[in-house]
């Protein structure tokens, strides 16, 4: 009696049903926590030449940068006390040959060229990182919030050379914001594209790259001020170097709170 039940042609397209049913929350609860929100925030194909540092993205020195790959490269520009000019062994690799140590975000290869704001938003800074030093930290930068999934979000672009939006100005992701530069502490042109989250009651820096060894925790997401990382490309050139099975990653314990 029972197995002919659960043969019944009817009874199977009810289960198929339950099975949506039961399993389709917890698929998008998933994904509300690890969204996928970041386009390019430039035109075409550009490499980066710096990587955010797993370790200590606060520009902590340990002289070398850990990769969202898990692997370590020795920064070539850390050359600090104890560290003589040409010690560190540099593996030249013809697209990735720059990683400063401490990184806090990702610098792209962008010459001098449009960018773009990698989603949409408010503009909150468009001016002088450091007013009174155009040679100092970012330069000349824009800061964008973006509320996503109620999380909050501040995208930055820093070296820029031109600034085409002011604070308050509503963009759309891909709109043109301004153009890369040198400016600020660079020594070539560059985009230094950041992004942060406001978690646990601060704003915390995060690898738009992810993390992806599964046998090692992320140094950063253990540390007082870090986050646990996650692909955050949606579409573009970069989305096909994160992981895609850091989505199905356990959601982390998180308490939010909108600024
Ligand atoms: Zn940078």
């Amino acid at each position: 009696m029972g197995c002919k039940m659960l043969t019944n042609p009817y009874f199977m397209l009810f289960e198929l049903i339950l099975l949506l049913y039961f399993f389709t929350p917890e698929t998008a609860s998933a994904q509300q926590n690890f969204p996928r929100f970041l386009s390019s925030p430039y035109y075409g194909s550009k490499p980066i030449t710096s990587w955010f540092d797993h370790e200590f993205p606060n520009y902590t020195t340990n002289d070398h940068l850990l990769k969202f790959t898990g692997e370590e490269r020795d920064d070539p520009h850390d050359d600090g006390p104890g560290n003589p000019p040409g010690d560190i062994p540099r593996e030249k690799d013809p697209i990735y040959d720059n990683c400063y140590d401490g990184h806090s975000g990702i610098d792209f290869s962008t010459g001098y060229s449009q960018i773009l704001a990698a989603a949409g938003g408010i503009v909150i800074n468009a001016n002088w990182n450091s007013p009174n030093c155009h040679n100092c930290s970012l330069g000349l930068y824009i800061r964008i919030r973006h509320l996503v999934e109620g999380v909050t979000y501040h995208t930055y672009y820093g070296h820029l050379s031109t600034i085409a939006v002011q604070p308050g100005d509503i963009v759309k992701a891909g709109q043109v914001i301004g153009s890369s530069g040198s400016t600020g502490n660079s020594s070539g042109s560059h985009l230094h594209f950041e992004i942060r989250a406001y978690l646990n009651g601060s704003y915390r820096r995060l690898d738009p790259f992810g993390w992806q060894p599964t046998e090692d925790a992320d140094p950063w997401s253990e540390h007082d001020d870090g986050a646990q990382s996650w692909c955050m490309w949606g579409d573009g050139q970069w989305v096909n170097y994160c992981d895609a099975n850091q989505t199905s990653r356990p959601v982390p314990p998180l308490t939010i709170a909108m600024t």
